[in-house]
């Protein structure tokens, strides 16, 4: 039998590990690092860059370097993340037919889910290469706080990348998961997980085999890449004030000054100062201009006090949530690179009242997790029993615009609710249901997972007809529909065309050209 991998696939980094006699095993990749950069470019002769070496390049080839790609996926064009991304982004987002953003590099328009299977088609070689053996399936973890469009994006990536997707784990759940592994305690536990672009946090009780989700909460556009950010603007300023030249125009400087302000982050993460140097950032007639900024803890911290307090918002809401106090947790596991930042430690601690758990390891403890979930689906013991919940709220557009909740965010899935629904007008022989996700009474205000028709129903006077629609929350956290007439018993199966999603055909088509490029490549090289 082949074995199962678990892929954390992340923002900024992923990482894939594999369960080996029993005992959890983080997968180096060629160059021997555990984490392999979410990276996809083109180089200007085509070339295709995952990993490491698309990361290396980026500097000079940044208008064809895809990063952060995670941010898009699974989300319409026209939402603000979207619009934040395009201007964030040295590469081109466009719109694509099915109104979601596509990343133009190359001279080619490359869907998210696209874009994420090259990554996930990346971690699946690095663990053959290991294993020596193909992989076939898979878990793959994602953000707590993704909605439905966002996960179903997510499977596509790996059926696109040629993996049998076992199960969507929430990230905060598998790093409970690869915590609780081997322990027989009983806990209540926080994972407080600030990677590069996204913050979740959840709060879990555990107990003997059992891992129940109580609540989680979190944030898909907040992360270590906004403090990059701040850090950007402060030595634009500082550069501009000591030499009278505004580098915000200079695409190759930008990319400089990102790669110098998140070294310096994480080096003021073991240290009190550093110095940022970039010779020859920019010239003017009097010749080339050098940048050489010092920058300190304290002022660094005071750049990113605001985005550090935000998650401390997000962790209120959850700890609210969960029903519990701040205090009534007693292990807090901090996940992602962003945590080694002294400061965030110390507004996790003030917030819980204790230190972090030490035990973990931020950055791998995700795919860690992801594998022993992915033993645990495939072998016959008795396993882990895992209740985790939907993080956001789902219900249906009803007259007047509002939003008619049917299953409550941080309620256990899988889970199963049906509504009654009928006609308003004499022999109404259709209704159009709209399926929402979101926490707002305003229906448009609410992540539209997709709508549908009923059709069929039999003449009859308006309000008779009771058509029972039942929503479905899987163990993945992935939405679908039915539809029953009770008076004749007879079922309408439904889809709901999720909008922003790609069809099966469309993911089809993608892997038929995909096989043509390797194909071609193959080729080219022999
Ligand atoms: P993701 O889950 O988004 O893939 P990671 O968990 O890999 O992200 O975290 C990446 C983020 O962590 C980046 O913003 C990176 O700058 C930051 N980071 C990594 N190491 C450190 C450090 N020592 N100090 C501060 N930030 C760090
Ligand atoms: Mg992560």
């Amino acid at each position: 039998m082949s074995r199962v991998i678990g892929i954390d696939l992340g923002t900024t980094n992923s990482c894939v590990a594999v369960l080996e006699n029993g005992q959890p095993t983080v997968i180096p990749n060629a160059g021997g690092y555990k984490t392999t950069p979410s990276m996809f470019a083109i180089t200007p002769d085509g070339k295709r860059l995952v990993g490491h070496l698309a990361k290396r390049q980026a500097i000079t080839n940044s208008k064809h370097t895809i990063f952060a790609s995670k941010r898009l996926i699974g989300r319409r064009f026209d939402a603000p993340e979207v619009q934040r991304s395009i201007d964030l982004c040295p590469y081109d987002i466009v719109r694509g037919p099915n109104d979601d953003p596509r990343i133009e590099i190359g001279g080619k328009a490359f869907t998210c889910p696209e874009i994420g299977a090259t990554i996930l088609r990346e971690m699946k070689r690095v663990a053959e290469e290991y294993l020596g053996e193909p992989v076939q399936e898979a878990v793959i973890t994602v953000p707590a706080y993704f909605n439905d469009t966002q996960r179903q994006s997510t499977k596509d990536a790996g059926k696109i990348a040629g993996l049998d997707v076992l199960r969507i784990v929430n990230e905060p759940t598998a790093a409970a998961i690869a915590y609780g592994f081997n322990k027989q305690s009983e806990e209540r536990i926080a994972v407080f997980d600030l990677g590069g672009g996204t913050f979740d946090i959840s709060i879990l009780e555990m107990s003997d085999g059992v891992i129940e989700v109580l609540a989680t909460a979190g944030d898909t556009f907040l992360g270590g890449e906004d403090f990059d950010r701040r850090i950007v603007q402060y030595l634009l300023d500082q550069f501009q004030q000591q030499e009278s030249i505004d580098l915000r125009g200079d695409a190759m400087a930008l990319q400089r000054l990102k790669d110098a302000a998140e070294k310096a982050k994480c080096d003021l993460s073991g240290r009190e100062q550093v110095e940022v140097n970039l010779p020859f950032i920019a010239s003017d007639p009097d010749g080339p201009r050098h940048l050489s900024i010092q920058l300190d803890r304290q002022t660094l911290e005071s750049l990113v006090s605001e985005v550090v307090n935000a998650t401390l918002k997000t962790a209120e809401q959850c700890v609210r949530d969960s029903g519990l106090e701040a205090g009534d947790v007693e292990q807090v596991i901090l996940v992602g690179g962003q945590t080694r930042m002294p400061l965030v430690q110390q507004a996790v601690a003030d917030f819980f009242g204790k230190r972090a758990h030490k035990g973990v390891n931020p950055d791998e403890v995700v795919a860690v997790g992801a594998a022993i979930q992915a033993e645990s689906l495939t072998s016959e013991e008795d396993s882990v029993l895992l209740l985790d919940v939907t993080p956001l709220s789902l219900g249906i557009a009803t007259f007047g615009g509002h939003f008619a909740q049917l299953i409550e965010r941080n309620t256990t899935v899988p889970v199963r609710k049906g509504h009654i629904f009928t006609t308003t007008r004499e022999n109404q022989s259709a209704v159009k249901i709209r399926v929402l996700q979101g926490e707002s009474d305003v229906a448009a205000e609410n992540d539209l997972l997709g709508e549908f028709v009923l059709t069929g129903i039999r003449p009859a006077n308006k309000g008779e007809p009771e058509i029972d629609v039942s929503f479905d929350i899987d163990a993945n956290g992935i939405v679908s529909v039915s539809a029953r007439d009770l008076a004749t018993g007879k079922e309408q199966s439904i889809t709901v065309n999720a909008t922003g999603t790609l069809s099966d055909e469309e993911i089809q088509q993608i892997i038929e050209d995909q096989e043509l490029y390797e194909v071609a490549l193959k080729e080219g090289v022999e």
